[in-house]
Protein backbone atom coordinates (compact mmCIF):
# COMPACT_ATOMS: atom_id res chain seq x y z
CA UNK A 1 0.00 0.00 0.00
CA UNK A 2 1.43 3.44 -1.46
CA UNK A 3 0.10 6.73 -0.72
CA UNK A 4 1.72 10.02 -2.12
CA UNK A 5 0.31 13.47 -0.96
CA UNK A 6 1.19 15.69 -3.80
CA UNK A 7 2.36 19.50 -3.78
CA UNK A 8 1.19 20.25 -0.42
CA UNK A 9 3.34 22.66 1.73
CA UNK A 10 5.04 21.12 3.92
CA UNK A 11 6.05 21.99 7.25
CA UNK A 12 8.68 20.47 10.02
CA UNK A 13 10.58 22.39 12.43
CA UNK A 14 13.35 23.84 10.59
CA UNK A 15 12.01 24.40 7.03
CA UNK A 16 8.75 24.89 4.95
CA UNK A 17 9.29 24.15 1.09
CA UNK A 18 6.43 22.99 -1.44
CA UNK A 19 6.50 19.39 -1.95
CA UNK A 20 5.37 15.48 -1.91
CA UNK A 21 5.40 13.24 1.01
CA UNK A 22 5.61 9.11 -0.26
CA UNK A 23 4.21 6.68 2.27
CA UNK A 24 4.94 2.78 2.07
CA UNK A 25 4.26 0.32 4.15
CA UNK A 26 3.38 3.04 7.50
CA UNK A 27 6.56 4.49 7.16
CA UNK A 28 7.72 7.58 5.02
CA UNK A 29 9.90 6.49 2.54
CA UNK A 30 10.91 9.53 0.69
CA UNK A 31 10.28 13.17 0.93
CA UNK A 32 10.88 15.76 -1.91
CA UNK A 33 10.12 17.61 -5.26
CA UNK A 34 8.32 15.59 -7.74
CA UNK A 35 8.19 12.63 -6.31
CA UNK A 36 6.27 9.81 -8.58
CA UNK A 37 5.30 6.25 -8.01
CA UNK A 38 3.06 4.38 -10.47
CA UNK A 39 0.97 2.20 -8.20
CA UNK A 40 0.05 5.00 -5.35
CA UNK A 41 -3.24 6.51 -4.25
CA UNK A 42 -2.37 9.73 -4.86
CA UNK A 43 -3.60 12.88 -2.31
CA UNK A 44 -3.80 16.12 -3.28
CA UNK A 45 -2.70 18.63 -0.84
CA UNK A 46 -2.44 21.79 -3.07
CA UNK A 47 -2.79 24.79 -0.98
CA UNK A 48 -2.80 22.58 2.13
CA UNK A 49 -0.28 22.32 4.55
CA UNK A 50 0.97 19.03 5.63
CA UNK A 51 3.17 18.09 8.76
CA UNK A 52 4.40 15.62 11.15
CA UNK A 53 1.12 14.37 13.54
CA UNK A 54 1.13 16.34 16.82
CA UNK A 55 2.10 14.47 19.70
CA UNK A 56 -0.05 15.55 22.83
CA UNK A 57 2.74 14.45 26.23
CA UNK A 58 0.12 15.37 28.69
CA UNK A 59 -3.52 13.45 28.89
CA UNK A 60 -5.24 11.82 31.71
CA UNK A 61 -7.60 9.43 29.85
CA UNK A 62 -9.72 7.48 32.05
CA UNK A 63 -8.19 9.28 35.10
CA UNK A 64 -9.84 8.00 38.43
CA UNK A 65 -9.75 10.84 40.97
CA UNK A 66 -11.30 8.53 43.82
CA UNK A 67 -14.54 11.10 44.04
CA UNK A 68 -14.83 10.78 40.03
CA UNK A 69 -13.29 9.77 36.76
CA UNK A 70 -12.23 11.42 33.69
CA UNK A 71 -15.05 10.85 30.98
CA UNK A 72 -12.75 9.85 28.16
CA UNK A 73 -11.49 6.47 28.10
CA UNK A 74 -9.05 5.65 25.94
CA UNK A 75 -11.23 5.17 22.95
CA UNK A 76 -13.43 8.10 23.23
CA UNK A 77 -10.03 10.22 24.12
CA UNK A 78 -7.87 9.24 21.33
CA UNK A 79 -10.61 9.54 18.57
CA UNK A 80 -11.06 13.22 19.98
CA UNK A 81 -7.03 13.33 20.10
CA UNK A 82 -6.75 12.24 16.23
CA UNK A 83 -10.01 13.72 15.00
CA UNK A 84 -7.79 16.78 16.19
CA UNK A 85 -4.30 16.00 14.45
CA UNK A 86 -2.94 13.94 17.07
CA UNK A 87 -1.24 10.85 16.56
CA UNK A 88 0.42 10.35 19.74
CA UNK A 89 -0.48 10.90 23.08
CA UNK A 90 2.04 10.29 25.91
CA UNK A 91 -0.58 9.52 29.26
CA UNK A 92 0.03 10.76 32.87
CA UNK A 93 -1.22 7.98 35.11
CA UNK A 94 -3.03 8.77 38.56
CA UNK A 95 -1.97 7.67 41.97
CA UNK A 96 -2.56 4.11 42.72
CA UNK A 97 -4.04 2.81 46.07
CA UNK A 98 -1.78 3.61 49.30
CA UNK A 99 1.53 2.25 49.79
CA UNK A 100 1.51 0.35 46.02
CA UNK A 101 4.75 -0.86 43.87
CA UNK A 102 5.35 1.50 40.75
CA UNK A 103 4.41 -1.37 38.66
CA UNK A 104 0.64 -1.02 40.13
CA UNK A 105 0.00 1.64 37.63
CA UNK A 106 1.88 0.70 35.05
CA UNK A 107 0.08 -2.74 34.85
CA UNK A 108 -3.38 -1.05 35.48
CA UNK A 109 -2.93 1.68 32.42
CA UNK A 110 -1.95 -0.97 30.13
CA UNK A 111 -5.45 -2.85 30.94
CA UNK A 112 -6.92 0.48 30.29
CA UNK A 113 -5.30 1.39 27.20
CA UNK A 114 -4.43 -1.44 25.39
CA UNK A 115 -7.06 -2.93 22.68
CA UNK A 116 -8.91 0.28 22.82
CA UNK A 117 -6.46 3.75 21.97
CA UNK A 118 -6.68 4.67 17.92
CA UNK A 119 -3.63 6.17 18.50
CA UNK A 120 -0.17 5.10 19.24
CA UNK A 121 0.55 6.10 23.25
CA UNK A 122 3.23 5.95 25.75
CA UNK A 123 2.80 6.64 29.59
CA UNK A 124 4.36 8.37 32.00
CA UNK A 125 5.12 6.52 35.61
CA UNK A 126 3.67 8.22 38.38
CA UNK A 127 5.51 8.31 41.66
CA UNK A 128 3.27 9.13 45.13
CA UNK A 129 4.05 9.46 48.69
CA UNK A 130 5.54 7.78 50.60
CA UNK A 131 8.94 7.46 48.30
CA UNK A 132 10.91 4.32 49.51
CA UNK A 133 14.25 2.86 48.49
CA UNK A 134 12.21 -0.08 46.94
CA UNK A 135 9.96 2.40 45.04
CA UNK A 136 13.21 3.77 43.50
CA UNK A 137 14.90 0.69 42.59
CA UNK A 138 11.62 -0.24 40.32
CA UNK A 139 12.28 2.82 38.35
CA UNK A 140 15.46 1.08 36.35
CA UNK A 141 13.38 -2.07 36.44
CA UNK A 142 10.22 -0.26 34.53
CA UNK A 143 12.45 1.46 32.16
CA UNK A 144 13.99 -1.43 30.78
CA UNK A 145 11.11 -3.91 30.69
CA UNK A 146 8.43 -1.13 29.76
CA UNK A 147 10.62 1.93 27.58
CA UNK A 148 8.81 4.30 30.68
CA UNK A 149 11.48 6.26 30.55
CA UNK A 150 9.40 9.66 32.94
CA UNK A 151 8.05 9.52 36.02
CA UNK A 152 5.39 12.11 37.20
CA UNK A 153 5.52 13.61 41.16
CA UNK A 154 3.54 15.87 42.06
CA UNK A 155 4.21 18.50 44.99
CA UNK A 156 0.60 18.83 46.01
CA UNK A 157 -2.37 16.50 46.21
CA UNK A 158 -3.17 13.31 48.51
CA UNK A 159 0.39 11.47 47.14
CA UNK A 160 2.27 14.92 46.75
CA UNK A 161 5.98 14.77 47.89
CA UNK A 162 8.14 16.49 50.60
CA UNK A 163 10.78 18.11 49.89
CA UNK A 164 13.29 15.27 51.30
CA UNK A 165 11.59 13.01 48.59
CA UNK A 166 11.59 14.85 45.90
CA UNK A 167 15.25 15.06 46.72
CA UNK A 168 15.49 11.32 46.54
CA UNK A 169 13.20 10.69 43.65
CA UNK A 170 15.48 13.37 41.43
CA UNK A 171 19.04 11.96 42.75
CA UNK A 172 17.00 8.15 41.97
CA UNK A 173 15.70 9.35 38.32
CA UNK A 174 19.50 10.71 37.53
CA UNK A 175 21.28 7.89 38.17
CA UNK A 176 18.44 5.91 36.14
CA UNK A 177 18.30 8.01 33.31
CA UNK A 178 15.03 9.45 33.97
CA UNK A 179 13.10 12.48 33.50
CA UNK A 180 11.53 13.36 36.51
CA UNK A 181 7.89 15.48 35.59
CA UNK A 182 6.77 17.64 37.65
CA UNK A 183 3.08 19.26 39.05
CA UNK A 184 4.45 22.69 40.81
CA UNK A 185 2.24 24.40 42.84
CA UNK A 186 2.63 25.24 46.78
CA UNK A 187 0.65 22.74 48.70
CA UNK A 188 0.92 24.58 52.48
CA UNK A 189 -0.41 27.79 50.74
CA UNK A 190 -3.06 26.84 48.66
CA UNK A 191 -4.38 24.57 51.35
CA UNK A 192 -4.44 27.04 53.56
CA UNK A 193 -6.07 29.55 51.15
CA UNK A 194 -8.66 27.22 50.30
CA UNK A 195 -9.71 26.24 53.63
CA UNK A 196 -9.93 30.25 54.26
CA UNK A 197 -12.26 30.90 51.44
CA UNK A 198 -14.39 28.01 52.21
CA UNK A 199 -14.62 29.00 55.99
CA UNK A 200 -15.69 32.55 54.94
CA UNK A 201 -18.52 31.40 52.76
CA UNK A 202 -16.43 32.00 49.78
CA UNK A 203 -17.33 29.19 47.62
CA UNK A 204 -17.90 29.96 43.84
CA UNK A 205 -15.43 29.31 41.43
CA UNK A 206 -13.91 32.69 41.24
CA UNK A 207 -12.29 31.55 44.32
CA UNK A 208 -10.21 28.52 42.54
CA UNK A 209 -7.92 30.70 41.36
CA UNK A 210 -7.58 33.24 44.04
CA UNK A 211 -6.75 30.09 46.27
CA UNK A 212 -4.08 29.02 44.02
CA UNK A 213 -2.19 32.93 42.81
CA UNK A 214 0.89 32.67 40.39
CA UNK A 215 3.66 32.74 42.97
CA UNK A 216 1.82 29.43 44.82
CA UNK A 217 3.51 28.28 40.90
CA UNK A 218 6.50 30.12 40.72
CA UNK A 219 7.33 29.38 43.93
CA UNK A 220 7.35 25.55 43.16
CA UNK A 221 9.15 26.15 39.91
CA UNK A 222 11.86 27.87 41.65
CA UNK A 223 12.06 25.44 44.16
CA UNK A 224 11.89 22.09 42.00
CA UNK A 225 14.54 23.94 39.69
CA UNK A 226 16.95 24.47 42.96
CA UNK A 227 15.98 20.93 44.04
CA UNK A 228 17.49 19.09 40.77
CA UNK A 229 20.55 20.98 40.99
CA UNK A 230 20.73 19.92 44.53
CA UNK A 231 20.44 16.29 43.08
CA UNK A 232 23.34 16.62 40.49
CA UNK A 233 21.27 18.31 37.74
CA UNK A 234 18.65 15.49 37.48
CA UNK A 235 16.87 15.92 34.34
CA UNK A 236 13.60 17.82 35.12
CA UNK A 237 10.68 18.36 33.36
CA UNK A 238 8.21 20.98 34.34
CA UNK A 239 4.32 20.50 33.70
CA UNK A 240 1.63 23.03 32.52
CA UNK A 241 3.42 26.57 33.36
CA UNK A 242 0.55 28.87 33.28
CA UNK A 243 2.10 32.33 34.84
CA UNK A 244 4.18 35.07 33.90
CA UNK A 245 5.69 34.45 37.44
CA UNK A 246 6.11 31.12 36.90
CA UNK A 247 7.92 31.91 33.54
CA UNK A 248 10.17 34.64 34.81
CA UNK A 249 11.70 31.57 37.20
CA UNK A 250 12.41 29.76 34.23
CA UNK A 251 13.90 32.65 32.67
CA UNK A 252 16.11 32.73 35.13
CA UNK A 253 17.70 29.34 35.29
CA UNK A 254 17.91 29.40 31.41
CA UNK A 255 19.76 32.51 32.14
CA UNK A 256 21.79 30.68 33.99
CA UNK A 257 22.30 27.83 31.48
CA UNK A 258 20.49 25.42 34.02
CA UNK A 259 21.33 21.99 32.25
CA UNK A 260 18.76 18.98 31.79
CA UNK A 261 15.51 21.39 32.13
CA UNK A 262 12.61 20.86 30.21
CA UNK A 263 9.14 23.10 30.02
CA UNK A 264 5.71 22.73 29.06
CA UNK A 265 2.92 25.02 29.00
CA UNK A 266 -0.44 24.16 27.55
CA UNK A 267 -2.99 25.53 25.10
CA UNK A 268 -5.57 26.49 27.74
CA UNK A 269 -2.84 29.03 29.60
CA UNK A 270 -2.18 30.34 25.89
CA UNK A 271 -5.70 31.05 25.23
CA UNK A 272 -8.23 31.15 28.04
CA UNK A 273 -8.33 33.70 31.22
CA UNK A 274 -9.64 33.74 34.63
CA UNK A 275 -12.87 35.67 33.68
CA UNK A 276 -13.85 32.29 32.75
CA UNK A 277 -14.40 31.60 36.36
CA UNK A 278 -17.10 35.18 37.02
CA UNK A 279 -19.80 33.33 36.41
CA UNK A 280 -20.66 30.38 39.32
CA UNK A 281 -22.13 27.97 37.31
CA UNK A 282 -20.19 28.03 33.65
CA UNK A 283 -16.87 28.82 35.67
CA UNK A 284 -16.90 25.06 36.76
CA UNK A 285 -16.45 24.46 33.59
CA UNK A 286 -12.38 25.72 33.62
CA UNK A 287 -11.98 24.36 37.43
CA UNK A 288 -8.32 22.72 36.87
CA UNK A 289 -5.00 23.24 38.34
CA UNK A 290 -3.17 25.60 37.66
CA UNK A 291 -6.29 27.73 37.63
CA UNK A 292 -6.58 30.12 34.06
CA UNK A 293 -4.39 33.24 34.51
CA UNK A 294 -4.65 36.42 33.26
CA UNK A 295 -4.25 38.39 29.73
CA UNK A 296 -0.68 39.38 31.23
CA UNK A 297 0.33 35.99 31.79
CA UNK A 298 -0.73 34.60 28.21
CA UNK A 299 0.82 37.08 26.28
CA UNK A 300 4.04 36.58 28.69
CA UNK A 301 3.54 32.69 27.34
CA UNK A 302 2.82 33.36 23.59
CA UNK A 303 5.84 35.84 23.83
CA UNK A 304 8.36 33.31 25.46
CA UNK A 305 7.06 30.71 22.39
CA UNK A 306 8.13 33.21 20.15
CA UNK A 307 11.21 34.03 21.32
CA UNK A 308 12.34 30.13 21.81
CA UNK A 309 14.65 28.88 24.32
CA UNK A 310 12.46 29.03 27.22
CA UNK A 311 9.49 26.83 26.37
CA UNK A 312 9.93 23.28 25.04
CA UNK A 313 6.39 22.27 24.36
CA UNK A 314 2.84 22.86 24.68
CA UNK A 315 0.33 20.31 25.58
CA UNK A 316 -2.99 20.06 26.96
CA UNK A 317 -3.14 17.91 30.36
CA UNK A 318 -6.81 16.67 29.09
CA UNK A 319 -9.12 15.37 31.18
CA UNK A 320 -12.97 16.40 30.73
CA UNK A 321 -15.57 15.20 33.14
CA UNK A 322 -19.12 16.08 32.38
CA UNK A 323 -20.89 19.50 33.01
CA UNK A 324 -24.24 19.48 32.10
CA UNK A 325 -26.98 17.70 34.22
CA UNK A 326 -27.21 14.13 34.47
CA UNK A 327 -24.42 12.41 35.98
CA UNK A 328 -22.19 15.79 35.44
CA UNK A 329 -19.31 15.21 37.77
CA UNK A 330 -18.75 19.30 37.54
CA UNK A 331 -21.59 19.82 39.32
CA UNK A 332 -20.30 18.53 42.61
CA UNK A 333 -18.28 21.90 42.83
CA UNK A 334 -22.11 23.67 42.80
CA UNK A 335 -21.74 24.93 46.21
CA UNK A 336 -17.93 24.68 47.00
CA UNK A 337 -15.24 25.16 44.44
CA UNK A 338 -12.88 22.78 46.40
CA UNK A 339 -15.36 19.80 45.29
CA UNK A 340 -15.03 20.25 41.65
CA UNK A 341 -13.27 17.55 39.63
CA UNK A 342 -9.94 19.12 38.11
CA UNK A 343 -9.56 18.75 34.41
CA UNK A 344 -11.09 20.29 30.80
CA UNK A 345 -10.94 18.71 27.75
CA UNK A 346 -8.63 19.80 25.29
CA UNK A 347 -6.87 17.11 22.97
CA UNK A 348 -9.15 17.47 20.20
CA UNK A 349 -8.80 21.10 20.00
CA UNK A 350 -4.77 22.00 20.99
CA UNK A 351 -3.55 21.53 17.48
CA UNK A 352 -5.91 23.60 15.63
CA UNK A 353 -6.03 26.76 18.13
CA UNK A 354 -2.18 26.80 17.97
CA UNK A 355 -2.51 26.79 14.08
CA UNK A 356 -4.99 29.70 14.26
CA UNK A 357 -4.42 31.91 17.06
CA UNK A 358 -0.36 30.70 16.92
CA UNK A 359 0.47 30.92 12.92
CA UNK A 360 -2.56 32.21 11.27
CA UNK A 361 -2.51 35.17 13.56
CA UNK A 362 1.16 35.80 13.66
CA UNK A 363 2.75 34.93 16.78
CA UNK A 364 4.64 31.47 16.07
CA UNK A 365 5.86 30.37 12.64
CA UNK A 366 5.26 27.17 11.16
CA UNK A 367 8.43 25.13 12.01
CA UNK A 368 7.81 27.02 15.50
CA UNK A 369 4.25 25.17 15.37
CA UNK A 370 5.70 21.60 14.40
CA UNK A 371 8.07 22.58 17.25
CA UNK A 372 5.97 23.02 19.79
CA UNK A 373 3.03 20.64 18.90
CA UNK A 374 4.99 17.53 17.51
CA UNK A 375 9.06 17.62 17.47
CA UNK A 376 10.15 18.54 20.90
CA UNK A 377 7.44 16.63 22.91
CA UNK A 378 9.17 14.02 20.93
CA UNK A 379 12.38 14.72 21.83
CA UNK A 380 11.46 15.26 25.61
CA UNK A 381 10.39 11.95 26.12
CA UNK A 382 12.12 9.44 23.86
CA UNK A 383 9.89 9.48 20.35
CA UNK A 384 11.85 11.54 18.28
CA UNK A 385 12.28 11.31 15.31
CA UNK A 386 9.96 7.83 15.37
CA UNK A 387 7.29 10.39 15.86
CA UNK A 388 6.98 14.02 15.41
CA UNK A 389 9.29 14.12 12.74
CA UNK A 390 8.99 13.84 8.36
CA UNK A 391 12.59 11.76 8.00
CA UNK A 392 12.20 8.91 5.56
CA UNK A 393 11.78 5.71 7.44
CA UNK A 394 10.13 6.97 10.39
CA UNK A 395 6.20 6.55 10.78
CA UNK A 396 4.34 8.02 8.49
CA UNK A 397 2.04 9.76 10.75
CA UNK A 398 0.95 13.20 8.79
CA UNK A 399 -1.90 16.10 9.07
CA UNK A 400 -3.05 17.95 6.69
CA UNK A 401 -4.38 21.52 7.32
CA UNK A 402 -6.44 23.15 4.64
CA UNK A 403 -5.89 26.96 5.83
CA UNK A 404 -8.86 28.35 3.63
CA UNK A 405 -11.53 26.39 5.96
CA UNK A 406 -13.08 27.42 8.91
CA UNK A 407 -13.49 24.83 12.11
CA UNK A 408 -16.22 26.11 14.22
CA UNK A 409 -16.12 24.69 17.58
CA UNK A 410 -19.33 24.20 18.41
CA UNK A 411 -21.35 20.54 20.33
CA UNK A 412 -21.15 19.02 16.97
CA UNK A 413 -17.75 19.58 16.92
CA UNK A 414 -16.81 17.60 20.06
CA UNK A 415 -15.33 14.25 19.66
CA UNK A 416 -14.77 12.65 22.86
CA UNK A 417 -17.09 11.93 25.77
CA UNK A 418 -17.14 15.49 27.39
CA UNK A 419 -20.97 17.60 26.62
CA UNK A 420 -18.82 21.03 25.92
CA UNK A 421 -15.44 22.72 25.24
CA UNK A 422 -13.86 25.49 27.08
CA UNK A 423 -13.39 27.25 23.68
CA UNK A 424 -17.24 26.62 22.33
CA UNK A 425 -18.35 30.09 20.06
CA UNK A 426 -14.66 30.20 18.50
CA UNK A 427 -14.12 29.90 14.56
CA UNK A 428 -11.25 28.92 14.05
CA UNK A 429 -8.70 29.67 10.83
CA UNK A 430 -8.13 26.57 8.94
CA UNK A 431 -9.48 22.79 9.06
CA UNK A 432 -8.11 19.53 9.45
CA UNK A 433 -8.15 18.01 6.31
CA UNK A 434 -7.11 14.31 6.86
CA UNK A 435 -4.83 12.44 9.31
CA UNK A 436 -2.63 9.44 8.97
CA UNK A 437 -1.38 7.35 11.23
CA UNK A 438 1.11 4.91 10.43
CA UNK A 439 0.54 5.45 6.77
CA UNK A 440 -3.29 4.68 7.32
CA UNK A 441 -6.04 7.54 6.74
CA UNK A 442 -7.54 7.62 10.16
CA UNK A 443 -9.54 10.77 9.82
CA UNK A 444 -11.04 12.34 6.36
CA UNK A 445 -12.70 15.78 6.92
CA UNK A 446 -13.95 15.21 9.97
CA UNK A 447 -14.77 12.24 9.64
CA UNK A 448 -13.19 9.56 11.91
CA UNK A 449 -11.62 6.33 9.94
CA UNK A 450 -10.04 4.69 12.06
CA UNK A 451 -10.54 1.50 14.58
CA UNK A 452 -10.78 0.67 17.98
CA UNK A 453 -7.63 -0.73 19.32
CA UNK A 454 -5.69 0.36 16.62
CA UNK A 455 -3.24 2.20 17.99
CA UNK A 456 0.07 0.82 19.33
CA UNK A 457 2.10 1.07 22.61
CA UNK A 458 5.37 2.74 22.45
CA UNK A 459 8.14 1.73 24.47
CA UNK A 460 10.26 4.92 24.38
CA UNK A 461 13.92 5.96 24.36
CA UNK A 462 15.71 8.28 27.11
CA UNK A 463 15.00 11.96 27.46
CA UNK A 464 17.18 14.75 25.44
CA UNK A 465 16.96 15.94 29.17
CA UNK A 466 18.41 12.83 30.33
CA UNK A 467 21.46 12.38 27.59
CA UNK A 468 22.60 16.04 28.54
ZN1 LIG B 1 -2.03 16.73 34.48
Amino acid sequence: MKTIIKNGTIATDSEVFRGDILIEDGKISAIGEDISCDDAKIVDASGMYVMPGAVDVHTHMDLDVGFARAIDDFYDGTVAAACGGTTTIVDHMAFGPKDCSLWHQVNEYHRLADGNAVVDYGFHGVIQHPVTADRLGELAEIKEKEGITSFKVYMTYDFGLQDDELFNVLRAAKEAGIVITVHCENHGVLTQLRKEFIEQGHTEAKYHPLSRPPRVEAEAVNRMIHLSALAGDAPLYIVHLSSAEGLHEVMKARAENRPNLGVETCIQYLILNDSMYDDPSEGLKAIMSPPLRKDQDREELWQALSEGGLIDTVATDHCPFHFRAGKAEKQYGKDDFTKCPNGAPGVQERLMLMFSEGFMKGRISLPQLVKYASSEPCRMFGLYPQKGSLEPGTDADIVIIDPGKVTHIDRDYIRGASDYSCYEGMDLEGSIEKVFLRGKEIVDNGKFLGEKGEGKYLRRGPSVLAKR
